[in-house]
Formats: C-alpha cells, structure tokens, sequence
C-alpha cells in the first residue's frame, strides 16, 4: 500500500480501558481498511517512530491479507490480570469465564497480596507472572522464591522478570527451583536471539511489534521452545492478527498452550460486532466484522486525527515498508 492510500483508508479511534493498565486508560488506535481485511496500527503513545515502524509493518500486511482459519476453530487463552487494587481482582477475572491459566501482572509493592487473591479465588489457577522487567535480580530471587514455597508447581513461568538480558540470566543461575523463565520485552526490542535462547525457557511473541505475521513465522522456525503468542492491549483487529498467528500453529500441532489473546476483556468497547472475548476459557477463530457505529462512537478529535496522520507519515518514510 502506499502511504497515501494508507492515510485515506485510515479510522482513528480512542476505547477506554475498563483498569489503568500500565498506565493506560484510553487506548487510542489507528485502523487500516483494506480490501479484504483491516490492520491495526496501535503502538503506545510514547514509542518513537524507529520503534513503531515493525507495528505499521504489521498493520498494512494484515489489512491485505485476507482472515484464515486454517481449519482451526477456537484458542485457548490466559486471563490478564493488570495491577490492579486486591478488591478489584475478583471482578477482573470475572472478566475472563472460564480461564484457568492466569497471567499477573507484577513489579509493585501489592505483588505478593494480589497473587495469593487469585489463588484464594481460584486455589487450581495456574499463574504466569509477568514483571516486564521491573525486578531487581535480589527482588526477583526473594519474590519468587517465597512463592514458590507457597504455590510450587502452580506457577507456570516467570515472564521477563528484569529488565536486561543479563540480569535475566544471573537470576536463572541463582535461583534454586525449577521456575521457567519467558522473555519479552528483551526479544521484541531487538536483543540477539542466540543470547535470549540461553535464558528463555519459553518466548513471548507478539504480531505487531514484531512486524507482522510473516516475521513471526519465521523467527518461531528458529526455536525449539515453546512460545505464547499475545497480544498489546489491541481491539478485535489487532488481535485477530494473533489469531491468524494462532492458527497457524495450532494447525501443525504445536503444544496447545493458552495464549495471551484475550485482552479485549480489558477494553470498556470494541471496533468489531463479534468482539474476540473469552467464553469458556477460549476465544473463537473467526474474520472480525468491524462495526461502522462502533468507529464513529469512539472516533477521536481532528487534532488527534491530524497527530496519527503525521505518525503514520513518520512511520512509513522510515521505509522498509
Ligand atoms: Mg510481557
């Protein structure tokens, strides 16, 4: 696509999130229409344009890549729990029907107390723990091994307990139980895989900052560890292309993990008439409708038009689009 027609087929549109998820309450999103499918092109507010380039990447091969099933009917997912205050986390789950596998956000003074609500919530959770990186490697050891005593083999993983590689793998050499390590932030923003492999246990792949579908695929040719696609913070669009990523696993028989897709529970609304919300732990496969109702009621300002215009500018003449 070229940018202009990538301008003309563009539909901004601002979704309040139902918590402050990372800082975080009104998501704002750029939507491409293509002529089969839409792409969604929502990097956070403060990325720069280097970083948001794979995302616009992403966003223009979904819009022309017409939705796939690949024979693949519906996904399991994970429930999201963001940091939220201990007597909002009953309703946060409720959210999520169905959905065994938790994933808690942690990194903050209430860590511990909001773990022990989901289990006491649900004593057969099983609970995948991410720290984007917000750990010390002496946090981490004496968080995680203080909840390993408690919950053992409940916790699934640990995803991107601290900020660096380094550090990441210091803590995999000092702790002393059998916890799983998932990296993160340290694959999508760009570190040497051949490094991240000595540290991960398991990779955490998302479409968009990753640039797309095809990326993903190739990059999940390179590994023999199991990976957990997940999505941003996205709408039904966004996701979709986590879906379509999906599929096309799921379709080989890859170990059928549940996978981090279900976050539009986290949104107040939706672009799409069939939203891609858990029911029964999963979420069902199929192309997303968008809602013309829906764009206009969460459509935003010319002048927070006019900011995206010029972003998807900056973006796109960075090249290698
Ligand atoms: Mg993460």
């Amino acid at each position: 696509m070229q940018l202009k027609e990538v301008l003309d087929r563009t539909h901004i549109v601002s979704i309040p999130t139902k918590t402050n998820f990372r800082g975080v309450q009104l998501r704002e999103i750029a939507l491409i229409e293509g002529d089969s499918n839409w792409g969604e092109f929502s990097p956070f507010l403060e990325y720069k344009t280097k970083e948001a380039a794979s995302w616009l990447r992403s966003a223009i091969e979904s819009a022309i890549t017409p939705f796939q099933s690949n024979g693949v009917d519906l996904i399991t997912v994970n429930a999201t729990l963001p940091a939220v205050p201990i007597e909002q986390v009953a309703e946060v789950l409720s959210w999520f029907p169905g959905c065994n596998t938790v994933k808690i956000k942690v990194g903050t003074k209430e860590d511990l107390e909001r773990i022990r609500e989901v289990f006491r919530i649900n004593a057969a959770a099983q609970v995948r723990l991410d720290a984007n990186g917000l750990w010390s490697v002496a946090e981490a050891k004496e968080i995680l091994e203080s909840l390993y005593r408690d919950f053992g083999s409940s916790l699934e993983y640990v995803e991107q307990p601290c900020q660096t590689l380094a550090e990441n793998k210091k803590l995999k050499k000092e702790i002393s139980f059998p916890l799983k390590i998932a990296i993160d932030e340290n694959l999508r923003k760009g570190g040497n895989l051949n490094e991240i492999l000595e540290v991960a246990d398991l990779l955490i792949i998302k479409v968009a900052p990753m640039g797309g579908v095809t990326s993903c695929l190739q990059l999940i040719e390179k590994v023999d560890i199991p990976v957990v696609i997940s999505s941003a913070l996205e709408s039904s669009v966004g996701i979709s292309a986590g879906v379509s990523l999906a599929t096309q696993l799921l379709s080989r028989n890859e170990t059928p993990v549940p996978f981090g897709l279900g976050t539009v529970a986290l949104l107040e609304g939706d672009v799409v008439s069939n939203p891609l919300l858990p029911v029964n732990g999963k979420i069902k496969v199929e192309k997303v409708e968008i809602d013309l109702g829906k764009l206009k009621k969460y459509s935003v300002s010319e002048s927070r038009k006019m900011w995206w215009h010029q972003r998807i500018t900056d973006t796109y003449r960075l090249g290698s689009l």
